[in-house]
């Protein structure tokens, strides 16, 4: 099949990978619609020691074959990314996207989704809801995990009227725009900043305050941080008030140092979050409560991946998906 490689840091589109062959239990999965994202990008640059294999994590696709399962054939899936072992500690302590054991699609120890093909266990498929088109479906991962911001504040901020709290979303590009839309869809009032006039554009034209900087007193209830630059978080540091929290959303594939001491004499709660809830996006996408496909910035085939993947780096794109 033909598949996008990543092998030793570099990319190559292979026109004869190996399908992947399902056991009991688990589906072969054609790939309708496939979302490029920011750790993608960094996973080239060496994110994660370097992974080998075909990247990838959000997707729509089509069960073809599900040995033991037959009923799953002809279903159109999107599917969770972390495998659980059901065993290990952190599975039997509820921690299931940290099993110890655990592959990542497209990012550790599984072939991801810019391909033909991908194999995946059911626990792990959720149907989209008919009325939601394939392109706002392949943006149920991101969606999730912008979800998962919200999940993860702190009770105390949570617990307070959404209104009422300032909260300022950094990075403008694929995840900020999503974190975006979630918060004001739950009712906050959220700021977005970023650097992209056109990005910025996009968000304030679905009601989203926006901003190329910040004032130098400006404080913030929450900050959320998906601006894949390790360096933004010294700066949120003194825009944080005191017992406020930080999001942490970013993957950059580079280290950064900084100094903590704002974060202990403020008591500032720093909070890393990944992955999240698919039903939650489902419902959001299938409400119509958050629309994504305005962020869609260009649809290549599959045999184009190496383009694509050119102009997802491009600081005016946001979303760009492949196509098999
Ligand atoms: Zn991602
Ligand atoms: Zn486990």
């Amino acid at each position: 099949m033909l598949a996008l490689l990543l092998q030793n840091g570099h990319l190559r589109l292979e026109t004869s990978y190996p399908r992947p062959i399902p056991r009991q239990d688990e589906a072969l999965i054609r790939v309708r619609l496939a979302g490029i994202c920011g750790t993608d990008l960094a996973l080239v640059e060496g994110y994660k020691g370097g992974y080998n294999g075909v990247p990838g994590h959000e997707y729509v696709g089509e069960v073809v074959e599900a040995p033991g399962n037959e009923e799953w054939v002809g279903r159109r899936v999107v599917g969770e990314i972390n495998t659980a072992c059901g065993q290990c500690d952190r599975c039997t302590q509820g921690l299931v996207t940290h099993c110890r054991e655990r592959r990542v699609l497209g990012i550790k120890d599984w072939d991801g989704a810019f391909a033909e093909y991908l194999v995946s266990p059911l626990s792990l498929l959720h149907r989209p809801p008919p009325t939601v088109p394939d392109t706002s479906a392949v943006f149920t991962e991101p969606l999730a995990a912008a979800y998962a911001a919200l999940r993860d504040m702190p009770d105390d901020l949570r617990q307070r009227p959404p209104a009422t709290l300032r909260i300022l979303i950094v990075g403008d590009g694929r995840l900020g725009q999503l974190l975006a839309r979630v918060f004001q869809a739950e009712g906050y009032r959220p700021l977005l900043l970023g650097r992209h006039p056109s990005k910025l554009a996009l968000a304030r034209s679905c009601g989203i305050a926006t901003t190329r900087q910040i004032d130098t007193s400006a404080e913030y209830d929450i900050a959320v941080d998906a601006s894949g630059r390790p360096e933004t978080l010294a700066t949120l540091l003194g825009h944080v008030r005191p017992r406020g929290a930080i999001i942490l959303k970013t993957t950059a594939a580079h280290p950064a140092s900084l100094d903590l001491a704002p974060l202990v004499v403020n008591e500032i709660r720093l909070i890393g979050s990944r992955c999240g809830p698919f039903p939650r996006a489902l419902t959001a996408l299938e409400q119509t409560q958050i629309d994504p496909r305005p962020l869609i910035s260009a649809t290549y085939p599959l045999s184009a991946a190496l383009e694509a993947m050119e102009h997802a780096r491009r600081p005016d794109a946001i979303k760009v998906l492949l196509q098999p």
